[in-house]
């Protein structure tokens, strides 16, 4: 008798069903976990749409999850234990990899895009991806962990000083984590720009300065700030065209812009823009491991706030729903799904 399990599917380009399938087993060098919590990214509108270049139907998304230990033939994890996942696999042969670049790995997977993810009741996945969470921490504020870990990583791979003045264009919660962790980074003023109301509702309540970019322009509130000079650093957090060009205004000469938002098509860069006042454009994609142990730390320790950017947490059979929601933004931050309810 095989054991069944509620499940959301992927089956194609606007295909997302709830279904019963059966529950994985916990393999040689697995982890069966019973999920909490996982969250809807960016990344799993653009599998949705059939925009994602990897992902194959049929498949269970969300890379971003938490949850219980259920079974491991690995003794160090105890049945119950609560634990993130890390959900990067890196091949560890490639040149990015010998070279100690796991994060970039030339053929980087993720669970939840390359394998099944935490949009299930149970989800398994190799222990290496396993983080154990201290006892007392909610699994609603761990669920952060995963998109906390990119803010950490933009953070430390800026050259932000202490004292600095910053601008996040977009308050979406990669944007929201962001801004914090500017924050504690030691920058003297983090102005947010944002279309939407409720993450500019947000940003507001963590004592953000922000700028609504239907109402203002965000270019003449970073050049009011900066008197005239713009932001050593920016982060661009939305990944569209009309953030992607602010960037480059925003910065100051021989500034710096993280690109952190992902586009979904791709966009276009004013090269000469950049060039004549000499401003770097650095990509960031994921997050190195130690950026990621720091996410469960800050979120361990209530450095950051991570309930207010959670606007949202459905139930299994919502999903679809969940997708629009955190698409459409007006009402919508981070989305989490609740495989504990069905
Ligand atoms: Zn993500
Ligand atoms: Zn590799």
């Amino acid at each position: 008798m095989t054991t069944t399990m509620q499940a959301s599917v992927w089956h194609g380009p606007h295909q997302v069903r709830l279904e019963s399938v059966p529950r994985p087993a916990a393999g040689p060098g697995q982890v069966l976990i019973q999920v909490a919590y996982a969250g809807i990214c960016g990344t799993d509108q653009m599998i949705y749409q059939g925009l994602h270049p990897r992902a194959r139907a049929p498949l269970i998304m969300s890379h971003e999850f938490v949850g219980t230990v259920v079974t491991s033939d690995d003794p160090q994890f105890q049945a119950g234990q609560p634990v993130a996942i890390n959900p990067l696999l890196s091949c560890g042969a490639c040149s990015a990899c010998r070279r100690g670049l796991a994060f970039i790995c030339e053929h980087l997977g993720l669970v939840g895009i390359d394998t099944d993810g935490g949009l299930a009741q149970f989800c398994s996945v190799p222990q290496h991806t396993v983080r154990p969470l201290p006892p007392g921490l909610p699994l609603v504020e761990a669920a952060l962990i995963e998109p906390l870990a990119v803010a950490v990583h933009a953070v430390h791979a800026s050259d932000l000083r202490v004292g600095d003045l910053t601008a996040v264009l977009g308050a979406g919660p990669v944007g929201i984590l962001t801004a914090q962790m500017a924050r504690l980074a030691g920058a003297r003023r983090v102005l947010v720009s944002e279309v939407s109301p409720k993450r500019l509702e947000i940003a507001q309540a963590l004592g953000l300065e922000t700028v609504d970019a239907t109402k203002d322009d965000p270019i003449r509130a970073i050049m009011e700030m900066t008197a005239g000079e713009g932001v050593p650093v920016v982060f661009e957090t939305a990944g569209v065209q009309t953030t992607l060009d602010q960037a480059t205004r925003a910065a100051r000469v021989q500034g710096q812009i993280l690109q952190v938002g992902m586009p979904k098509r791709v966009p276009q860069i004013d090269i000469t823009g950049l060039q004549f006042r000499e401003i770097s454009r650095k990509p960031i994609r994921v997050y190195r491991e130690a950026d990621f142990d720091l996410a469960g730390a800050l979120a361990a320790d209530h450095t950051l706030n991570l309930t207010l950017p959670v606007t949202h947490v459905l139930p299994l059979a919502e999903v679809e729903r969940g997708i629009l929601l955190a698409h459409e933004a007006s009402e919508a931050c981070k989305v989490l799904i609740s495989p504990e309810q069905v």
